[in-house]
């Protein structure tokens, strides 16, 4: 047992506690982040976010070369799948990011802690790896994450029935993917392995897809969706998943009440995370948690627990990279007496499907429902001259802003490079900019951020293009 004295222990290095550790250490505290995994990162790094880029990016560069290549002029034949390289480029794109995160530890002097943590008292925390130790601490932030959840009916065999991280590495492309759950994950891992080959059918339980997302987009989404190949069978309740040796039943209740199976040879659960706090010892020292299992914190991301502070995918909110990030930021600028702020008006929400789909603020049901006055605006993809030359015209952008005021209320893009395009919306929300702002900015010509500002000339009723 060896004792330290530190300004904060992160435990938990995701995108929220790395860069939470990072900003404490830039302000001058002494600092370690607890990690249990043998790589910093998290869950974004290591089994999200950045694996899941890098094989929706291979795999779109397949279906490209075999779909699309011959309307541009190019003949390919024999365009074959390697999918160990393709795999291994993903781990490669991982392990260098994953070593980025150790490299800027190391020029930051904060500590890494290897270890399970447990918050064993305020100000104590015990890292059990390899050895084990007590960490002497003024402060603990808490950036445990989230793990994948599951359904009633649907247990993880780590082979045939598994979640995300089971499904950036399946050894060969399934002949028949059965995904439960059209949310980001599914419709993203989905895509990967439909665009390899695989028959890919999506069962949702929610009637509608997307609900989350502006009804205009999430029905363009559905539109290309079924195009690409995509089996989505809404408002199914399933009910099991058995194991016939290689092969999965999954049952379902359908909309018209029957009992249906479906056989695959395997299943992917996306159904929503799980907040961690298995073996972290919080709720033994006061910490206290929602009815989901999340961990309750108050607007500086203090718990109940003077001296603990929790961020991240472990506090209620969307369960987003940058969500976390900020809040890392936030919590760690408070502690240091200065004036962190995250406005949860302007995360954007991004699904990298193809084409993207990318929103920020506030959608046209959630401001009817405000009663909130509004007006919008919107352009299509087809329009834009850039999307022609690119072949990528299916999508839209949807500018909503306030009636009186035109101040932007809510943004939302389904076409290409609808995540990146988004940025702009959120630049604007952050500042309380209004329509006839984005409208009179000079965008260049010929871009896809040109979509953008048509929407936006759109909700002033001077569109240009259409
Ligand atoms: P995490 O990243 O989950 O990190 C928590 C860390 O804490 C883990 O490393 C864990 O090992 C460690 N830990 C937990 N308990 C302990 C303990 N007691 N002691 C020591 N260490 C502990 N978000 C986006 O914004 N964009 C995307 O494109 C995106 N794609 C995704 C794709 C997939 C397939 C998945 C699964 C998620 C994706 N996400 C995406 C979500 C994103 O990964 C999470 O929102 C984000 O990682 C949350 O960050 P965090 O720091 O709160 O926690």
């Amino acid at each position: 047992m060896s004792q330290e004295t530190y300004d904060l222990v992160v435990i938990g290095s995701g995108p929220g506690g790395y860069v939470a550790a990072i900003r404490a250490a830039q302000l001058g505290m002494r600092t370690a982040c607890v990690e249990k995994d043998p790589t910093l990162g998290g869950t974004c790094l290591n089994v999200g976010c950045i694996p899941s880029k890098a094989l929706l990016e291979s795999s779109e560069r397949f279906a490209a070369a075999r779909l699309h290549s011959a309307e541009h002029g190019i003949k390919i034949s024999g365009v074959e799948l390697d999918l160990p390289t393709m795999l291994g480029r993903k781990d490669k794109v991982v392990k260098q990011l994953t070593g980025g995160v150790a490299g800027l530890f190391r020029k930051h002097k904060i500590t890494w802690a290897k270890g399970l943590g447990t918050i064993v008292a305020p100000g104590k925390v015990e890292v059990r790896g390899e050895t084990a130790q007590v960490l002497d601490t003024k402060r603990i932030l808490i950036a445990t994450g989230s793990v994948p959840a599951t359904i009633p009916g649907v247990a993880f065999d780590g082979d045939r029935i598994g979640h995300s991280t089971h499904a950036l590495a399946y050894p060969a492309v399934p002949g028949h993917l059965i995904v439960i759950g059209a949310g980001v994950i599914g419709l993203e891992l989905g895509s990967v392995w439909a665009r390899l080959g695989a028959k890919v059918t999506v069962l949702e339980y929610l009637p509608a897809l997307l609900p989350m997302m502006d009804p205009d987009v999430s029905k363009v989404a559905a539109k290309v969706f079924a195009k690409q190949g995509l089996d989505i069978r809404l408002g199914v309740k399933v009910t099991g998943a058995t194991r016939k040796g290689d092969a999965v039943d999954v049952t379902y209740t359908a909309p018209d009440g029957q009992t249906q199976t479906l056989t695959g040879d395997r299943v992917l659960v996306a159904v929503g995370r799980k907040p961690t706090t298995e073996g972290l010892g919080a709720e033994a020292v006061g910490v206290q948690l929602d009815r989901r299992g999340f961990i309750q914190v108050d607007a500086h991301y203090a718990t109940a627990v003077p001296g603990i502070w929790a961020i991240g995918d472990v506090i209620p909110g969307p369960m987003l990279a940058h969500k976390a990030e900020e809040e890392g930021i936030a919590a760690v600028e408070h502690m240091a007496g200065l004036p962190g702020h995250v406005n949860y008006d302007a995360i954007p929400n991004i699904i990298y499907t193809h084409p993207e789909i990318a929103s920020v603020g506030k959608t046209e049901p959630e401001l009817k429902q405000a009663g909130v006055p509004f007006k919008k605006g919107s352009f299509p993809f087809l329009a834009n001259a850039r999307a022609k030359a690119l072949g990528e015209t299916d999508g839209l952008v949807k500018i909503l802003a306030h009636a009186e005021t035109d101040r932007v209320l809510g943004v939302h893009i389904i076409g290409p490079r609808a995540g990146d395009l988004i940025a702009e919306a959120a630049v604007a929300i952050e500042f309380s900019a209004s329509a006839e702002d984005i409208a009179r900015s000079v965008h260049a010509h010929p871009t896809l951020s040109e979509v953008v500002k048509e929407a936006a000339l759109d909700a002033g009723g001077r569109v240009l293009n259409i």
